[in-house]
């Protein structure tokens, strides 16, 4: 039985590698009929964020990554804690200290400096100088004034096997006697992460290649109390185009961002998926069970993946086309509240459908409506600049009055009635359909592009844009020189 875990400390808002992580994890699981665990790595007291560990539950569950097991609160599994655990570690660790594997180190943080900064005049990288190695030291894990430290081999060197990677080995000689329960009794992560490894048995992790020199650390621990390491797959890492560090500057946001942003989140996985494992065919756009279904290790890369804020957004713009109208509706309904464009319960859905179908097509992302859509909703605060050059010349208020009248007394407000007034007037004044089409579309949406005009005059409804013309003609008389 596959058992996998996604384990995030929660000190920060959880970003696109952590996210990736749990995607790959959860889609494993799921292939194999296996478990998904969500473990919370919350030992370090210091850097420990509410609103991260909020950020983790929000992400997962709005990209519908959800766990199999955990401890029950109200009817639903909650994530284990590791700050719930603490007593297993202290087990763990007295045993070790029991069996002479490890041990009690009252060192002051101020000889630690001092230690510190002898190494660094010397020029070497900080580690422990083992002094209380054989000291056997009596203490307690619940003692502030000891921690409990891992008594690494001094010579040889250790390996571990990585699935993508094969065999990974570490010279002992630079391995530290590392910390497992610090003063405050909390263990660190290298400790909590093999007990509960372990303990939960998991039988596959996956987890970014920053891990690897821990998964060296790690197999220490795993040797010394007598434990198989479970398989180990260090994902390859994500950069930036520009192949630098993923940051905020590649549009790289935490994961809740990308969702008030208008990210869809089966698009979000869809993409994510993509950022180091490949289904081996030119397929870009899988469906979250097409991924489950096709999710295997030989399809994960060694080489790191970059990360494309712009297909992303294509990859959405998908996503939006091949929703039904009336469900993008109601993903568009909260920012239309939000936007104050709808107010309270009463709105016509029939508008809003009507909305949703013209601007589908036009859609990379649901928040792009406000630049693109707003004038549905709300007059136009003023009219695009280049296009009042081309389109707002002083020649065509006789035409735009033409076409106002001929709206004001048609006898039916459909699209085929009003492109015939538009085929009027290209007779009438010997002109091109564009130079009737495109002032007009200025005057209503205030932009110079959009869905078909007929399309857009047609839901707009009369009364808008019989006003809304006339407020241009308005403008272009009192603004536009002769
Ligand atoms: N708590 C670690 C993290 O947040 C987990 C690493 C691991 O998967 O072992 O990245
Ligand atoms: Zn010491």
């Amino acid at each position: 039985m596959v058992r996998v875990r996604f384990a995030p400390s929660p000190t920060g808002l959880p970003h696109i590698g952590n996210i990736r992580t749990a995607l790959f994890n959860y889609l494993f699981a799921k292939h194999n009929n296996g478990k998904f665990i969500l473990r919370i790595e919350d030992t370090d007291r210091e850097r420990y964020r509410e609103d991260a560990l909020d950020a983790i539950i929000k992400g997962l569950k709005w990209l519908g990554i959800n766990w199999d097991e955990g401890p029950d609160i109200g009817g639903e599994y909650g994530p284990y804690f590791q700050s719930r655990r603490i007593e297993i570690y202290h087990k763990y660790a007295k045993k070790l200290v029991d069996e002479g594997k490890a041990y009690y180190c009252d060192c002051s943080p101020e000889r630690l400096k001092r230690v510190r900064e002898e190494m660094r005049a010397k020029k070497l990288n900080f580690m422990y100088d083992r002094h209380c190695r054989k000291r056997n030291i009596k203490s307690d894990p619940t003692d502030p004034s000891t921690v409990i430290r891992f008594k690494m081999p001094l010579s040889g060197e250790t390996c571990f096997d990585d699935v993508l990677r094969g065999k990974i080995c570490f010279d002992n000689s630079t391995q530290d006697d590392i910390i497992l329960i610090k003063s405050d009794g909390f263990p660190t992560y290298n400790f909590a992460v093999v007990i509960d490894d372990h303990l939960m048995g998991i039988t596959h992790i996956f987890r970014g290649e920053e891990f690897i020199s821990s998964a060296g650390k790690h197999k220490h621990i795993y040797d010394a109390l007598g434990w198989e390491p479970p398989k180990m797959v260090h994902l390859a890492m994500i950069l930036g185009k520009d192949r630098s560090k993923l940051s905020k500057r590649h549009g790289a946001t935490s994961i809740m961002e990308f969702a008030e942003q208008g990210f869809l989140p089966e698009a979000m996985m869809n993409f994510l998926a993509l950022l180091g494992w490949s289904p081996k065919d030119d397929r870009e756009i899988l469906s979250k069970d097409e991924l489950v279904e096709r999710f295997s290790l030989d399809g994960l890369s060694t080489k790191p993946a970059v990360f494309d804020i712009e297909k992303l957004e294509w990859m959405n713009g998908e996503y939006i086309r091949m929703m039904e109208v009336e469900k993008l509706t109601e993903n568009l309904i909260p920012y239309y509240r939000k936007w104050g464009w709808i107010n309270g319960e009463k709105y016509d859905v029939e508008y809003l459908n009507r909305v949703s179908a013209a601007m589908q097509e036009r859609l990379k992302k649901l928040t792009d409506i406000k630049e693109l859509g707003f004038y549905f909703f709300q007059e136009p605060s003023g009219y695009d600049e280049k296009g009042v050059r081309k389109q707002f010349k002083r020649d065509r208020i006789p035409w735009m009055k033409f076409v106002l009248e001929k709206f004001e007394n048609l006898d039916n407000w459909r699209e085929e009635k009003l492109e015939k007034v538009i085929a009027e007037g290209m007779e009438k004044f010997g002109v091109g359909a564009g130079k009737l089409i495109h002032p007009i579309r200025l005057a209503v949406s205030g932009l110079t592009r959009g869905p078909g005009l007929f399309e857009l005059l047609e839901i707009l409804g009369r009364e808008k844009t019989i006003a809304r013309i006339k407020r241009a003609i308005n403008w272009i008389e009192n603004n536009v020189e002769e």
